[in-house]
């Protein structure tokens, strides 16, 4: 009926009032079909700024199982039976520590120390939808301990101690890898046919940074190229913690193949075992500059004088010297934190992220590409800091690691002790994804009529 009414007014009206209502119909389908605000396209959203998270599609699909059902009871009930000493959150868009403490009824006292226990995670800093607070109350309403739920892989405790500090405790589940082999055929835009295929706007970014130097994607694919990708994503139970890598890559031309295979050492080398990584350098700096504190898990704080990690390493540079990004990447986070001070975070291609702490200026700004050696700031002394220094942060595969020790890409083939292991990989996966393409292939054979 109304289709009807539509046609009838479509032949009487002028064009442009024809135009008004298709238009108000068309949002009004979008409007009824947008969906909860807590949904997976929310989370798609935070894309960049995600840390190298994606949240699979499949997620949608798995919220709907009877597991997951079990779960979220699990999460409700103590809610419902309205435990005054449990409190639980939900993270919205925009959301911020202090502000939700504040509705709690917290003081800024509370906000201060668990900002201090989180000084050396910089976790509560960054808070998305689809993050979770629980807090558990002592008998005078304050706050004894809060979980924070990142992903289903991935919590941190923070608790309180006789002192009344807090201190915190990652709790991680390291889940499982399940591989996922998808195909596309190169048509016009490779970021079009990409997506097409099933990749991400993230894997789009990796795969483009990966073969920058050997092929200029809007010159050298011809159309009708196969694209062949494996992907594995990270799942905890049925639960996907929207962690995800690309194993191996083919991107193949008539005459010419253009791949990359991720090694047991987490680069990417192409077939031959060419290193397909850009240097990176082991120092943030001009020169060398005297270490003040080592990375160490097992610190005492200076300050604070009781055991707290050491993340990062601390360079014992001058108020102004200039900090240079160490390879390639995006600046996923300019923030300014009561203890870590002015800090940078870079999100470089591939597992790797890095951090810059107690800066004096930022030279950068958020979501900005930066290459290796370029200025991004100038270290200070903001936060709580004991002099001017610099703290340096290196993340792979979200785990921090030691940045003078860490194996970072030197741009170099396979090492020859794994060569043989990474040979048969490469066949491994190889295989993998000509096994699939040629099933893909098959129901076109055997059903003549099936559109083109
Ligand atoms: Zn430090």
């Amino acid at each position: 009926m109304l289709l009807n009414l539509y046609h009838q007014l479509r032949r009487r009206l002028p064009l442009f009032h024809q135009r008004m209502i298709v238009l108000s119909f068309s949002l009004l389908v979008v409007l009824l079909a947008w969906p909860q605000p807590r949904s997976v396209n929310l989370k798609l959203s935070s894309l960049l700024f995600a840390e190298g998270l994606m949240f699979s599609q499949r997620q949608s699909h798995l919220l709907a199982s009877d597991d997951w059902l079990a779960r979220w009871q699990y999460w409700v009930q103590p809610a419902a039976a309205e435990d005054p000493y449990l409190k639980m959150y939900d993270i919205v868009a925009g959301d911020s520590l202090s502000r939700i403490f504040q509705r709690f009824g917290f003081g800024y006292s509370q906000v201060q120390r668990i900002m201090a226990a989180d000084e050396s995670l910089l976790a509560l800093d960054i808070l998305r939808p689809g993050n979770r607070l629980t807090l558990q109350l002592d008998e005078q309403l304050q706050l004894l301990s809060m979980e924070l739920y990142i992903h289903a892989g991935k919590r941190v405790l923070y608790q309180r101690d006789d002192s009344g500090e807090f201190s915190y405790q990652e709790l991680i589940d390291e889940g499982r890898w399940q591989s996922d082999i998808l195909l596309g055929e190169i048509h016009g835009s490779f970021y079009v046919s990409a997506k097409q295929a099933g990749l991400t706007d993230f894997d789009i970014a990796n795969i483009n940074q990966l073969f920058r130097e050997r092929l200029n994607f809007r010159r050298d694919i011809q159309a009708g190229a196969m694209l062949q990708v494996v992907r594995s994503d990270n799942y905890v139970g049925d639960e996907s913690t929207g962690l995800s890598r690309i194993e191996g890559v083919r991107i193949i031309n008539r005459r010419q193949t253009f791949s990359a295979f991720l090694h047991s050492d987490g680069q990417f080398y192409d077939e031959k075992g060419e290193s397909l990584e850009r240097a990176f350098s082991r120092y943030p700096l001009q020169r060398q500059f005297a270490v003040s504190s080592a990375f160490n898990p097992r610190r005492l704080h200076p300050v604070t004088k009781r055991v707290s990690p050491h993340n990062g390493t601390d360079f014992r540079t001058p108020i102004g010297t200039p900090v240079l990004a160490p390879a390639d990447g995006v600046v996923t986070r300019i923030e300014n934190h009561p203890f870590a001070g002015k800090y940078i975070e870079i999100q470089h291609f591939g597992s790797y992220k890095t951090r810059y702490l107690h800066l004096d200026r930022f030279l950068v700004k958020r979501g900005q590409q930066v290459n290796r050696g370029q200025r991004i700031a100038l270290s200070g002394n903001t936060g709580r800091s004991t002099g001017p220094h610099l703290h340096y942060e290196l993340h792979i595969n979200n785990r921090l690691v030691n940045p003078m020790t860490a194996n970072i890409p030197l741009a170099r083939p396979v090492p020859a002790e794994s060569r043989a292991a990474f040979a048969e990989r490469v066949s491994f996966l190889t295989d993998l994804m000509l096994q699939q393409s040629l099933l893909a292939r098959q129901p076109e054979a055997d059903n003549p009529t099936a559109p083109q």
